[in-house]
């Protein structure tokens, strides 16, 4: 199995090598936004968009015109066009919105694919056009080294070694199977009836958030205490974002230790979070309400947990399996003996489930995780070819078995 995995560290810059990482990220940043701009300027001249290869023939002419690009490795420049054909092939996909152009002082990077070296004995990394720095080396870098990102933030330079490595596929040491169910209120909720609340710092942080907000505003831009005020802003989110980094590994590296398979909906994250705002035309409906609501979901960001799930589950020798939503959250599970019934009067509220035609109850959200699995099992049934053969592959309980899963019981009710 190969396995990707990127290894993170702060460097450890002299006074030039600091200055040369600056001006190697701001002349990729020229680099994209001179790109963008010819881009745009050619679309609103109704002619074709110039692709990567189209970008970098013009790179040797910016080069003349800007002789500072020449002090940068050149395929540094190219990966910055590089960057920006990705940002329209996520527009195009509907993946992302139409690429910005990049400020000053915002998410400064660049990335080197070739021609570094990393010394992982003596933890250095020899860069292009740089020379030796050193990093703080907190673990071993394993595998092959295919390219390294630096990036800035909060006033601090980070490398990020990107590595590949055959490694042996892992035999999962659980064999238990899971249905899972991502939500607003509780982050997951597993069908064994485990769960996990919702972790929100940005909510805990919001008032203190809005306090530097207001002291930037107040303060005449650009000067010495503008720039603290922002620098104070910049500090507290990115103690959020760590605080929301951490807490989504905590929770994924549970359930994929555990869990041989998960199975979860194939959600879109994007449908959750469609601006509720609407059009001038088509004001939308209980605006507040919805913006509040799609916070917390980025909040809790059921989207990387599932991208963590997926490599961690695949890291232990286990599997993320994600079946089709349809129904899941307004049919009364036979598993946990109920009747079946699909109605959507099933799920009156957003948190409980009552069948209109049985009377079993539960948390909505457990019962949604309950009948995932159901699908799950079904589907990994009628994919797996001696089940197709055998008369037996319409029985999902097959696959129970012969997976070895306890019957899960109705927990807290
Ligand atoms: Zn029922």
């Amino acid at each position: 199995m190969l396995r990707r995995q990127a290894y993170r560290f702060e460097l450890r810059p002299s006074g030039q090598q600091l200055r040369n990482l600056r001006q190697f990220a701001g002349s990729c940043r020229f680099v994209y936004n001179k790109a963008l701009a010819l881009n745009t300027a050619r679309y609103n001249k109704k002619e074709k968009r110039l692709g990567y290869a189209g970008l970098c023939a013009l790179l040797p002419n910016w080069k003349r015109e800007h002789p500072f690009l020449s002090e940068v490795p050149a395929q540094a420049l190219q990966q910055a066009l590089k960057n920006l054909e990705r940002a329209y092939t996520n527009f195009f996909e509907k993946r992302s919105e139409f690429p910005k152009f990049k400020k000053k002082g915002q998410r400064e990077s660049f990335r080197v694919p070739q021609g570094f070296e990393v010394d992982k004995g003596n933890g250095r990394i020899k860069l292009p056009k740089i020379g030796w720095l050193r990093y703080r080396k907190s673990q071993e870098v394993l595998g092959a080294a295919k390219n390294v990102t630096i990036s800035e933030s909060c006033g601090k330079w980070l490398i990020a070694v990107q590595t590949e490595r055959e490694v042996e596929t892992p035999l999962h040491r659980s064999t238990s199977v899971v249905g899972l169910d991502w939500g607003v209120v509780r982050l997951y909720t597993l069908s064994n009836g485990a769960y996990r609340e919702q972790c929100q710092p940005l909510k805990r942080y919001l008032p203190k958030l809005a306090k530097w907000q207001r002291r930037m505003a107040r303060k005449r831009k650009f000067s010495r205490n503008w720039k603290k005020a922002k620098a104070g802003i910049a500090k507290l989110h990115q103690r959020i974002a760590n605080i929301r980094k951490e807490f989504q590994h905590r929770s994924s590296n549970e359930i994929s230790k555990n869990r041989a398979v998960v199975f979860v909906e194939d959600l879109q994250v994007r449908n959750m979070c469609k601006s509720s705002k609407g059009t001038k035309d088509q004001p939308g409906k209980q605006v507040a309400q919805k913006s509040g609501l799609n916070r917390a979901i980025l909040d809790g960001s059921p989207f990387e947990l599932r991208r963590q799930l997926e490599y961690k589950t695949e890291w232990r020798g286990g599997l993320l399996y994600a079946v089709p939503p349809q129904n899941t959250s307004r049919t009364c599970p036979v598993a946990l003996g109920g009747c079946g019934q699909v109605s959507a009067d099933n799920r009156k509220t957003q948190a409980k489930f009552v069948c209109v035609k049985c009377g079993l109850s539960a948390n909505a959200d457990f019962i949604s995780a309950v009948n995932i699995r159901e699908a799950g099992l079904a589907s990994l049934a009628c994919a797996q070819p001696w089940h197709a053969v055998s008369a037996s592959w319409q029985e999902p309980t097959e696959g129970i078995h012969s997976l070895g899963v306890e019957p899960v019981g109705i927990p807290g009710l």
